[in-house]
């Protein structure tokens, strides 16, 4: 199906507690009995239910809060919570991209109601350790929120933050937004201030996996996709601005010539991230509403696969549509983490164009290692669909792209530091073919018949008239 470009923002966007009462509702809620273990329990538990139900720890842990997990765990939930379908999802969120939305200041700041000026990480938060390899608790769903030294605008991005003290964090910092305003600071021999954010609405958590360049506030995407400016609060011991609903808010600073040993940890490519010497944060305090709730994604689980995913594949599509008008959708498949493999779905196009369009993807994200190109017939968020078009229109010494030696994920563990190919297909029907040869096979009237009228519930075999069985 092809995006709506002119899909207006969500305005019927829910924020992070009545959307878990709405998949309450709807059956898409798991509430476990107390006593679940924070050490790889509450992790199987929710993987056991990933992108069946969403899951809801009471008093997990030793200090009483409440855990939740899997929350946007399926694209179509994603587009529910922001009151949009899955057809109208990508053009809004490039549209929330286009036209941020500036946030509003507010001093009633459910997220600021208990302040603890110190205390530790631990038994404070129930941070859960995941995957069997974890160094410990990670801290995963957290919004990480710095700001320029230079221009003063924030950045927010999610960084897997390691409990590496009473109140230490690790993070693994690769190099973006986060890192370019933390270098300006350490180039002065100061620390950067920091506030991770735990606990908030559907719209932050997509906007800060936004795509998009330095010195955009991926708050006021957030705004965008809601509808609606973003109530902020300053942080109690820095300028940060963090959202004004948001369940959980640890304040520090990165630190300034510091680094400490941070991993493994298991990855959305379903492998770890190495252990080595990386950036620490620094924990001044901790503030919270009154009953808290602590979000946490599994590494590797569809949660944190979409969650790259959608925001992605919104900004790709941008990015080709502007030199190929042919591309009508894209889909980064989840067989491929969300990240590696993209199926690119072109309308009527010029012979040799899907070459181009496949080299065009490589060009839209050093992530993209495979692409196929289809024809509009085949529907790119169905994987069998997509082979099924490599199976019956795809040769390999025609139609085959490949690009050595160039840069893609270092979490690719088949790649040399980063270092690798690229491979395409065009899998679209060869120009020129003779039509009845590419025809797909079909029923006339298949989807227009009305099976409850003609189908009879009640029937046997032993009750047809004149036969038996
Ligand atoms: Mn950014």
């Amino acid at each position: 199906m092809a995006n709506d470009t002119s899909a207006p923002a969500g305005t019927k966007a829910m924020t992070l507690r009545p959307w878990l009462r709405r998949l309450e509702e709807t059956g898409r809620l798991a509430i476990a009995r107390p006593g679940v273990s924070l050490r790889h329990e509450l992790g199987g538990i929710a993987n056991r239910l990933d992108g069946r139900k969403a899951t809801f720890f009471p008093a997990a842990g030793h200090g009483g809060m409440a855990v939740v997990s899997g929350l946007l765990s399926d694209r179509n939930w994603m587009a529910e919570a922001l009151g949009l379908t899955s057809a109208t999802l990508l053009g809004a969120f490039q549209n929330a991209v286009a036209r941020p939305v500036r946030w509003v200041e507010t001093d009633n700041a459910p997220c600021q109601q208990i302040i603890h000026e110190d205390g530790n990480l631990l038994p404070l938060l129930p941070i859960p350790t995941h995957n069997e390899h974890d160094s410990g608790p990670y801290i995963t769903a957290g919004l990480l929120i710095v700001r320029s030294p230079g221009t003063g605008i924030q950045n927010v991005a999610i960084h897997r933050l390691q409990v590496s003290g009473p109140r230490e964090l690790g993070a693994l910092l690769l190099p973006r937004h986060t890192l370019a305003f933390f270098n300006e600071a350490e180039a002065d021999g100061r620390d950067l201030d920091a506030a991770i954010v735990i606990g908030v609405s559907p719209a932050c958590l997509l906007a800060s996996q936004a795509i998009v360049p330095l010195n955009t506030d991926e708050l006021e995407i957030a705004g965008a996709l809601s509808g609606a400016p973003l109530e902020v609060v300053k942080c109690l011991g820095s300028e940060l601005r963090v959202p004004a609903d948001a369940e959980i808010v640890i304040e520090g600073r990165i630190k300034a010539n510091a680094r400490a040993m941070e991993g493994p940890f298991g990855e959305f490519p379903q492998y770890y991230g190495e252990r080595a010497k990386r950036h620490v944060i620094a924990v001044d305090r901790v503030t919270h509403r009154r009953d808290p709730l602590f979000h946490t994604i599994v590494g590797g689980g569809l949660e944190h696969l979409l969650l790259g995913a959608i925001p992605r594949e919104a900004t790709i599509l941008s990015t080709l549509r502007r030199n190929f008008p042919s591309v009508r959708d894209i889909h980064l498949a989840l067989g491929g983490v969300g990240r590696y493999h993209l199926y690119v779905q072109l309308g009527s196009h010029n012979r040799g164009e899907a070459k181009n369009v496949i080299m065009g993807c490589f060009a839209a994200h050093y992530d993209i290692k495979h692409v196929v190109a289809v024809d509009q017939d085949v529907d790119i968020h169905d994987p069998r669909s997509v082979e099924w078009a490599v199976a019956t229109r795809f040769q390999a010494d025609r139609d085959l792209v490949v690009v050595s030696g160039a840069q893609g994920s270092k979490l690719d563990p088949s790649t040399d530091d980063g270092y690798g190919a690229k491979m395409g297909l065009d899998a679209t029907i060869p120009h020129g073919a003779p039509e009845m040869r590419f025809t797909r096979i079909r029923v006339p009237g298949q989807e227009e018949i009305d099976l409850a009228a003609r189908i009879d519930p009640d029937a046997t075999l032993a009750t047809i008239p004149g036969w038996q069985p």
